[in-house]
Order: structure tokens, then sequence, then C-alpha cells
């Protein structure tokens, strides 16, 4: 299966708590998702069947499977660089062995992009802990390679310099970018366009999502808030990824799993401004 330019998606997840679930994308027909990974019990060749005949019927196309943990939280900043990722030391080597794991599972779903929020990088590019994280990065790449995947940054726990520098610094030619604008504010990690346009030649797939700045950048969290209600322009994002090529699916994420019902009216929503855009600055590319 082929998806069109800029086909719609949504971000799901099968047992975890990020993302809505499958069935979703069914219900507002959404043709393509990213995954955020299951467990380690649901990753065996027979969930990966089941789960391709459940894509199958609903005429689904997966294209990116996110990598996650135990122990993540993304209750305030100073949690995250704590918690999130392969940076932190104590957990570092298993979840090496576990995003491992996730690469080979995906391979199973037949998709060739594994994305993750590697964590918070340390700032100073000559300390050891800065090569170390290159160290892990560049094995996970290589493993990935093997399996023949790119691995996908997920944007805004750096800035664009600082994550074009960390790229270039790994020199592994499978590592690329999952660029979300919404992330960029609530982290306080810069303005998404220019971002976009600083990081645009790595953007292999995006997330559709919106949010406001907090009056403390990069201290507290800004708000993640429905799409187009928010401080990214979506109209200038949209335009910006058609200016530098983009043309790979719109895949809207949505973090409110407390509130199922209020989270799928927004992606409806989203989906409908998405579509919107689409005809506006691609002109009349078949809704899907
Ligand atoms: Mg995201």
């Amino acid at each position: 299966m082929s998806l069109p330019p800029w086909s719609l998606g949504v971000f799901t997840s099968i047992d975890a708590g990020l993302g809505v679930h499958l069935e979703v994308a069914r219900d507002l027909n959404i043709p393509s998702i990213q995954l955020h990974t299951p467990h380690a019990a649901g990753r065996t060749p027979e969930a990966a069947e089941q789960f391709l005949k459940k894509l199958d019927s609903y005429g689904i196309e997966l294209t990116c499977v996110f990598g996650g943990f135990d122990g993540e939280s993304y209750a305030d900043i100073p949690t995250v660089e704590k918690t999130i990722g392969l940076v932190p030391v104590a957990t570092r080597s298993a979840r090496l062995t576990e995003m491992k794991e996730i690469s080979d599972f995906t391979r199973l779903l037949g998709c060739n992009a594994v994305g993750l929020h590697l964590g918070v990088v340390p700032h100073d590019v000559n300390s050891q802990e800065y090569m170390d994280i290159l160290v892990v990065t560049r094995q996970l790449c290589d493993h990935a390679m093997h399996n023949e995947q790119n691995i996908h940054l997920e944007t805004g726990q750096e800035s664009a310099d600082a994550l074009m520098q960390f790229i270039g610094d790994t020199q592994r030619s499978n590592l690329f970018i999952n660029f979300d604008p919404a992330n960029m504010i609530l982290y306080g990690m810069g303005e998404p366009i220019p971002a976009l346009k600083q990081v645009g030649s790595h953007v292999r797939s995006v997330h559709c999502k919106d949010a406001t700045w907090s009056d403390q950048p990069a201290i507290t969290w800004g708000a993640e808030v429905p799409l187009g209600k928010g401080q990214v322009d979506m109209h200038a994002y949209l335009s910006t990824l058609k200016e530098i090529g983009y043309l790979g699916p719109l895949t809207i994420e949505r973090e409110i799993p407390q509130d199922r019902e209020r989270q799928k009216a927004e992606i409806l929503h989203a989906t409908e401004l998405l579509t919107q855009l689409r005809k506006e600055l691609l002109g009349g590319t078949k809704a899907s």
C-alpha cells in the first residue's frame, strides 16, 4: 500500500497510556497510524500477525512504531530529564536492549521506521555524558540498520541547533527526525516554524499537535491544546512542510487519555482542519 501525499494519520497504542485506540482511526476513516509499542508480553510474532490482520481489515497503514519504557514520566520538565528515553544512566543498558527488541517487533510489523524520545541530551558536546549518548544512539541505529529501518527522534527536548549537531555527531545515515511542533513550545525549545526550516532535511515523519507557551519557557510546561487552538500556526506549519518537500503522513497526536470521548471529538476536528489546509495548499488531492 502506498499513501497519497499528506495522508492523515493518528498516534495510537495497543496497551499503553499514550495515543488513541486503533478503533478511533477506523471510526474516523483515518488511513494511517503511528503506534506506541505494546509492552514486552505483547511483542510476539503471533501478536504482530493479529495486529497486521486487523490493520488490513480496517484498511490502515502503519507508518512508524514508537518506543517507550516503564518508569517514564512526563509529569514536569525536571522529571522528563530524569526518566525519559536512553539518557538516564541507571536504565540505559536495559532500555537499549528493549529498543532493539522493539525494532525487531517493528520489523515483524513490516514497518521501516522506529521513533523515540531519546531523552534530554547533555548540552556540553565535549562532555563524557554527551559522548556516552552518542555511543548508545549509534548502537541503536546500527541495530535498526540491520533491520532495514530508520530511527526517528521526536523533537522537543533540544533546540533545533542542538538536535542537528547531535545527529551530525552520531555519523549514522539512518537517523532522522519526527517533528512535533507543539513539543518545541511545550518544552520551550524554540519557535516551531523556524526550527522546522532548520531541521527540514532530516524530517521523515511529523506530529500534528498544538500547544501554548508557558510563562516560564523551559522551566515549566506549556499546555497541550486542540489542533488550531494553540500557538503553532497550522497554516504556516503545513506551508513549511510543503516548502521542505515533506509529503508524508500528517499524524495527529492528542494526549488526553483521561477523556477518551473528548479526545476522539478533537481528533475529528483536527482531521477537518488538516483536510481543509491540504486542499488549500496541495490543491485537489483526494481526501483520505
Ligand atoms: Mg509528539
